[in-house]
């Protein structure tokens, strides 16, 4: 709406001020065109009205003196038309023709005296009379040339007028171009000029100070994929300089570290396309190669760009480098596992410990409800193992739990099996979907081979080497089992092997 004001008051008062002009002009022109017109028939009738009259006056003496009839009567004609002449020059002017008509009248009747005079032959008479036909013709005269000073004083009006209409024009051709160089064009035109080219500059100036201040690489590219604007951290990040990425607008591709290809080529064939939503912002993560050599992580969003009118105008990027990012979330992923390892596992066995125990029990055992497939659960324990660590000291038994624990942990050895150490000398391993003969011949199969270590145990009531026993109890969960009753039943199974003589194993089915 503004803009519309400014611009009506831009060319109105200069129209306004123009028509003026053409109008004035326009009747000034048909004045004196007028005026003119008139003038230049007036004088042809002043100048053909001298002439009548010489002819008139030629023609009444000739007609009187000379006897010639025909003249005379010519002399009547003349008179009549001389008449119409004055009435003319009466009518078209402001001129006062009284007096010329006076002195025509005058004129008329003495020359019809000269006539009369010398019809009757009264020469004298006619002499006298024709002295004053001459007395009225000096008047006459005069009176014309009266009438042509009139005609040239009224040419001078019209020139004058001329003169102020032209002057007048002038004067106000002279407003229009002062009122336009001093106020219009000044203050409707170069000062809103100005006003929006400081505020341009100043938009260019924050945009630009925030371009270059932003932290994060960021560029712009056109719908023909030609570089638009390359903020100057990109040479922070990736040791090119802007100018190199607008010069090159491949440069990023070549730059790609070639393990990330693909990701890259995923990217630009899905994001860096027209008709997506403004708001919608496609992410990758790629490293490249820096001009270094060095290989950084970058994270790279990208939106679509679209005009006022909905014109789709490229892409406007923002790249991070995350790369100390991905190397502090590395270093505690690792850390993590490292936590879940040492909170699950048992420091001195390797094995896991009793609170990986417990929850995979737990969690077998409603599998087992659910399921309905047999959960084995068998309870392991060193015999006379106080005696070996009173014989051979406490540094020699934690050597025996070590080989112990690589035995079990070789023997049960699926994937789905958890080894566990229990606490002191004693294990248990959860053997999920595994029937109750599978599960005592692999208890045997562990038994026999930590005989067959053959770690020697003089004190051993039962061999002379270190020998095992096991408790197994195999059964399906019941409704409200959480796996307590099972361990019971191992731990009995086990206190049978331990009351049967030790080396042995013990199975009870539940
Ligand atoms: P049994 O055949 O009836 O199991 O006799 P035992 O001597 O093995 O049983 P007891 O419960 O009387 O003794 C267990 C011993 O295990 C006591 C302790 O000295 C030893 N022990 C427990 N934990 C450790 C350990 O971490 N390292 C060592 N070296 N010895 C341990
Ligand atoms: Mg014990
Ligand atoms: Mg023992």
């Amino acid at each position: 709406m503004k803009t519309k004001r400014s611009y009506w008051a831009l060319w109105l008062p200069t129209l306004a001020f123009s028509v003026v002009i053409v109008l004035l002009f326009s009747v000034l022109y048909l004045y004196l065109h007028h005026n003119l017109d008139t003038m230049i028939e007036t004088h042809k009738r002043s100048q053909e009205l001298t002439k009548k009259i010489e002819k008139m006056v030629s023609s009444t003496l000739n007609g009187a003196f000379l006897g010639n009839e025909e003249k005379f009567l010519k002399t009547v004609t003349f008179s009549n038309e001389i008449e119409n002449d004055i009435l003319l020059l009466e009518r078209k002017n402001t001129f006062d023709t009284a007096p010329l008509s006076e002195s025509y009248e005058q004129l008329y009747k003495k020359l019809i005296s000269v006539v009369s005079y010398t019809h009757e032959n009264r020469i004298e008479d006619a002499r006298g009379a024709l002295v004053e036909v001459e007395t009225y013709a000096d008047d006459l005269e005069k009176q014309l040339e009266k009438l042509n000073t009139f005609l040239a004083n009224e040419e001078k009006n019209a020139e004058q007028t001329l003169f102020l209409m032209v002057l007048f024009s002038g004067l106000i051709l002279l407003s229009i171009a002062l009122f336009n160089g001093f106020y219009l064009i000044p203050h409707r035109v170069i000062r809103p000029l100005e006003q929006f080219s400081q505020a341009l500059q100043e938009s260019e100036e924050k945009y630009r100070i925030v371009a270059d201040w932003t932290y994060d690489w960021e560029y712009w590219l056109n719908a023909d994929k030609s570089v638009v604007f390359v903020s100057p951290s990109v040479e922070r990040i990736t040791g090119y300089t802007p100018d190199e990425f607008t010069r090159n607008p491949s440069l990023l591709s070549d730059i790609i570290y070639s393990d990330d290809a693909e990701i890259w080529h995923h990217h630009t064939q899905t994001a860096h396309l027209p008709n997506r939503p403004e708001d919608n912002a496609e992410e990758a993560e790629f490293r490249i190669l820096r001009k270094d050599g060095e290989i950084i992580y970058i994270d790279h969003i990208c939106r679509p760009v679209y005009d006022s009118l909905g014109k789709y105008m490229g892409v406007r990027v923002a790249n991070r480098d995350v790369t100390q990012k991905i190397e502090i979330l590395a270093e505690l992923r690792e850390k993590n596992r490292l936590l879940d390892m040492l909170a699950t596992t048992d420091g001195l066995s390797s094995l896991y410990n009793r609170r990986y125990f417990d929850e995979v029990l737990a969690k077998e055992v409603e599998r087992s409800k659910r399921s309905g497939m047999i959960l084995s659960l068998i309870m392991c324990d060193i015999d006379y193992f106080k005696y070996y660590n009173d014989t051979y000291g406490h540094q020699k038994g934690d050597e025996v739990i070590k080989r112990i624990a690589d035995v079990l942990d070789s023997t049960f050895s699926r994937q789905i099996d958890v080894v566990a150490r229990y606490g002191g000398e004693e294990f248990v391993i959860i053997l999920p979907s595994t029937p109750p003969e599978e599960a005592q011949r692999l208890a045997e199969l562990a038994r026999i081979g930590i005989v067959k270590l053959g770690i020697e145990h003089a004190e051993s009531k039962t061999a002379p080497y270190v020998t095992m026993s096991f408790g197994i109890a195999s059964g399906i969960a019941d409704r409200d089992s959480n796996g307590t009753e099972l361990l019971k039943h191992a731990d009995k199974a086990l206190y049978e092997s331990k009351g049967r003589g030790r080396n042995c194993t013990t199975l009870i089915r539940c």
